[in-house]
Order: structure tokens, then C-alpha cells, then sequence
């Protein structure tokens, strides 16, 4: 269990899980459907210096801030993991974690697998799964479907997405998600088991 003192001082132990995901991957629909299924699990929320999307709200989908507030954060060590995905800053702040476990739940970080890194690394004891897309086919009609890339743009995504499962063997677990009743079911499985995990409780 993650024994972690936040900024407050106060102490919380807890299961910090990452889900990670290539683009399309349905991450977020997934961990929709677990926090429903499953008490005493809370997300983590980022902070991010990327501009909201329509119908994202700050302090609830993300704590949207400028570069130079980011760059301030880093500077003052606030993150346990922070990363420059497509070209926007992300990162996880010790004080967003230390609130979720402080409150006796578990932590659920949506983040990408350079942050998935830097997590296992710094809480060996955290528990990493991969969310696999449906087959590279099916990735690629529904990019293409989509229409809101170019073609170079496609290549893009799909050039990224195979360096993010090249790094699937740094998860704990990969979970399939062709069908999402059954990649929601097996996710639901994995918290559960992991919360059963007598070394653990040992702790
Ligand atoms: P989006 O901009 O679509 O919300 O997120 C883009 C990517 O950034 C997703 O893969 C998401 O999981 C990842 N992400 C979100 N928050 C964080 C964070 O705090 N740290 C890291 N490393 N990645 C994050």
C-alpha cells in the first residue's frame, strides 16, 4: 500500500492505480463504468496547461493552468509525475493524491504511460494497467471515419500508439478493450483482486 505523506502532513494508505491507453484506447468510458461499480475509488485530477474543451470544467476535469504556473509547480516540486503529451503539460500533484487517500479511498490516475513510468518507479507498489485498443484495423477505419484528421495526422496517432504499447511490458496488466461490458468487468476484477491481495493486507 502507498504509504504517502501529502502536503498537509496527513497520512493515507491506499492503492494508487494508473490506467494508460494509446489514443482511442476508451479509457475514459471505462473508468466511468469502474467508478460506478466500485466504491472508495476516486480519479485523481490533473492539472494541465492545455485550453478546456467545450463542456470540460476547471477543478473538475482538470485544474487548468498557465505555462508559467506549470513551470512555478515543477519548480516547487508538487508533482509526482508530470509529462508533455502532444505538446501540452500534464501532471499529478502529491496534494491531489494525498486528499483521495487522506479520505481512506483509492487512487485511479488517468495519465499516459510517461507518467505511468515515473508513478511505478517512485511507488513500486502501484498497480499499472494498459488499456489495449480494439485491433489496429479497426483503430484505423474509426480514425478514418472520424474525419477529423488529415491522413499525416493519422499517421501521427498511429506511429505514437505503437511506441505506447511498445512500453506494455512496464504494466502490471493489460486489459482488451474490443468489447466494453467485458474490458469494464475485467477492470472491475483487477481492483478487486488487487484489494484482496494479502501481502497488502499483510501491511
Ligand atoms: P486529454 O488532453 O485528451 O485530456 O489527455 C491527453 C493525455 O494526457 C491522455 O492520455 C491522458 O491520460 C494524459 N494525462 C492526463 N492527465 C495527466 C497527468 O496528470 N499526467 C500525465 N502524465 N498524463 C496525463
Amino acid at each position: 500500500m502507498t504509504d504517502f505523506t501529502g502536503e498537509n502532513g496527513r497520512k493515507g494508505k491506499g492503492i494508487l492505480f494508473v490506467i494508460s491507453s494509446t489514443s482511442g484506447g476508451g479509457k475514459t468510458t471505462l473508468i466511468g463504468e469502474l467508478l460506478g461499480m466500485l466504491p472508495d475509488l476516486a480519479v485523481s485530477v490533473s492539472h494541465t496547461t492545455r485550453h478546456p474543451r467545450a463542456g470540460e470544467t476547471d477543478g473538475i476535469d482538470y485544474d487548468f493552468v498557465s505555462a508559467d504556473e506549470f513551470q512555478r509547480m515543477i519548480g516547487e516540486d508538487e508533482f509526482v509525475e508530470w509529462a508533455n503529451v502532444y505538446g501540452e503539460f500534464y501532471g499529478t500533484t502529491r496534494k491531489a493524491i494525498g486528499e483521495i487517500l487522506a479520505a481512506g479511498c483509492d487512487v485511479l490516475l488517468d495519465i499516459d504511460v510517461q507518467g505511468g513510468r515515473q508513478i511505478k518507479e517512485r511507488f513500486p507498489e502501484s498497480v499499472l494497467i494498459f488499456i489495449i485498443p480494439p485491433r489496429r484495423d479497426e483503430l484505423v477505419r474509426r480514425l478514418r471515419e472520424r474525419g477529423t484528421e488529415k491522413p499525416e495526422e493519422i499517421e501521427a496517432r498511429l506511429a505514437q500508439a505503437d511506441k505506447e504499447l511498445a512500453l506494455i511490458p512496464f504494466y502490471d496488466y493489460a486489459i482488451a478493450n474490443d468489447d466494453l461490458e467485458i474490458a469494464a468487468d475485467t477492470l472491475r476484477c483487477v481492483v478487486v483482486a488487487e484489494r484482496c491481495s494479502v501481502p497488502r493486507r499483510a501491511e
